[in-house]
């Protein structure tokens, strides 16, 4: 058997082949879940002005030494201030101003005294004029209620490092600096590609020997959820020139990478590997996994392209061992993916490549028990619709006796 190229040697040479994207300019609004591509430094102070923390009364906290409910602080009311508008002028020894939560405190305030602590009975919303004097039953510290400018962020501080995934407080942030477009890393559009005289769409009726295109449209669902724009095209029949018409309509898309699955087993390699010869520098990869061996890759003018084997279970496994991990360093994102180990439930089979099989997990005891899903034939899809993970076993292992224990790569999340 000719020489099969290990699983972890054929990513590597992936990731060292993929280059970070550049970045591009978003809308605020449009910007959950992107990735900020270059440092933010606060242009303003937050808040930009000292304010009110309390709906109430700015007062000189020195003019409320000593008071209680018994011996009140008197004052007369010089200001009303509603948030959103300025003060008119400062405050003289012995005087307040209205003021509501969020307004800017008049020069000379050093405390804010609530409402509450008033014999002010105004009713919130209602809103009438302020009393000409007001009564204060404590004693406030110097800064009580007040948010001082700049102490939540002062100017130039960083608020946000490059590669900050934008969450809805980011966006929040981002709003209050002023901040309406930036540069975010760009998200990598994908090409799917298909051919197989036997495949239809999911509209069309069957006809005899034919069946249905899944790859496309699990592919499209993959590149998604990696972070991807997925763009499918439509299946090609098997003969050179639909062939190569696709895969040139795939390259004026201008994508950041091609997927295309099926084509490169035995049978169906010939054709694929005509029109590969023309566009690019595409290699046809042994692998040592199951399911998953044969796999084309390289670039064609210059785009990554990988071509996955095309039974429906190897495009997804493949998808996810070889390509997902490509996708997220295109796309500059953290790879989130986590492998827990579990003991398998009964005996399972290999054939001497590492394989990924894939089981279902459940908490026994202290433990994580993984079971089969049933068939793990490459066509068998129900298997990964199963599936809460791929159990690993690794090359030139053919028997695993039940109780062993090993790797389990999780496709969704298990707690
Ligand atoms: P091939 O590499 O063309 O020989 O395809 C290998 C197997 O994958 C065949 O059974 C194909 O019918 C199946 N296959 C190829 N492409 C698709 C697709 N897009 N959707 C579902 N099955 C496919
Ligand atoms: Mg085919």
């Amino acid at each position: 058997m000719p020489l099969l190229l290990n699983v972890d040697k054929a990513l590597a040479q992936i990731l060292d082949d993929m280059q970070p994207l550049d970045s591009e300019s978003v809308a605020l609004a449009e910007s959950l879940d992107r990735i900020i591509a270059n440092g933010i430094a606060a242009p303003l102070d937050l808040p930009p002005f000292d304010n009110s923390a309390m709906d109430g009364y700015a007062i000189r906290h020195e003019d409320s030494v000593d008071a209680s409910p018994q011996h009140p602080a008197t004052f007369r009311v010089t200001q009303d201030i509603s948030a959103g508008a300025a003060p008119t002028g400062s405050l003289q020894p012995g005087q307040a101003a209205r003021i509501m939560t969020g307004a800017p405190v008049p020069t000379g305030c050093s405390a804010v005294a609530p409402v509450e602590d008033s014999d002010d009975n105004w009713r919130k919303g209602s809103n009438p004029a302020p009393p000409q004097q007001v009564q204060i039953y404590s004693s406030y510290a110097f800064g009580a209620n007040i948010r001082r400018k700049g102490e939540n962020i002062e100017c130039g501080a960083t608020i946000m490092r490059a590669g900050t995934i934008i969450q809805p407080a980011e966006i929040g942030m981002l709003a209050a600096i002023g901040c309406a477009r930036f540069e975010v890393l760009r998200k990598p559009k994908v090409v799917i590609l298909g051919s197989g005289d036997e495949l239809v769409d999911v509209h069309e009726p069957l006809g005899a020997g034919k069946i249905r295109d899944t790859n496309s449209y699990t592919l499209a669902g993959l590149i998604r959820q990696a972070g991807g724009i997925p763009i499918r095209l439509p299946i090609a029949r098997d003969n050179l020139s639909e062939i190569r018409a696709l895969y040139r309509r795939a390259l004026g898309i201008n994508p950041d990478m091609i997927i295309s699955s099926a084509g490169v087993s035995v049978g169906a390699a010939d054709l694929v590997r005509e029109v590969m010869d023309e566009l690019g520098d595409i290699d046809f990869w042994r692998i040592n996994m199951r399911p998953g061996k044969p796999l084309a890759y390289g670039a064609l003018r210059g785009i990554p392209f990988f071509g996955l084997p095309g039974n429906p279970v190897s495009t997804m496994v493949t998808f996810e061992v070889l390509v997902r991990p490509a996708l997220a360093k295109l796309a500059g994102r953290a790879l989130h993916r986590k492998t827990i180990r579990a003991t398998v439930a009964e005996d399972m089979r290999s054939d001497g490549r590492r394989s990924y099989d894939r089981v279902r997990l459940s908490r026994e005891g202290s433990g994580i028990v993984a079971h089969s899903t049933g068939s793990q034939s490459s066509g068998a899809l129900m298997s990964m619709l199963l599936a809460d993970g791929l159990v690993i076993i690794p090359e030139g292992q053919r028997l695993v006796p039940a109780g062993s224990e090993l790797p389990v790569l999780l496709l969704r999340a298990f707690e």
